[in-house]
């Protein structure tokens, strides 16, 4: 998920309903990520709570008035959040993954 002000972002939340968001365990205390919010997958790795699954879906999207989804860590979201960018090809995955068209 990527912030800009007119961003497909604030509709989707599609990248944060299809991946495991995995980090190296380590970087969710450094980026002050609540562990609460993080899951440990294996003695290096965590994951965002609730991306660990067939059906993912990070605990970190919120949804709010008008269908709008936002992301409650959003400065401390881990790199692979940071990564995806709008129309990539796992921006397209996720969002065929949702139903949704593809963005350039
Ligand atoms: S799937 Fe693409 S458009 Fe949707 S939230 Fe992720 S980066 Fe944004
Ligand atoms: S931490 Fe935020 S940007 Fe990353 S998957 Fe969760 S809700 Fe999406």
């Amino acid at each position: 998920m990527s912030d800009h002000s007119d961003n497909p972002c604030l509709s989707c939340g599609a990248c944060c309903m299809t991946y495991r968001v995995s980090f190296y365990w380590a970087d969710g205390d450094a980026r002050g990520l609540p562990p609460a919010l993080t899951e440990r997958v294996n003695a290096h790795i965590a994951c965002m709570a609730g991306t660990n699954s067939n059906t993912p879906r990070c605990a970190a999207l919120e949804t709010g008035p008008g269908g709008h989804v936002a992301c409650r860590v959003y400065a401390q979201r881990p790199d692979p959040c940071r990564e995806v960018q709008v129309g990539d090809d796992k921006c397209r995955h996720a969002r065929a993954r949702h139903g949704l068209p593809a963005l350039s």
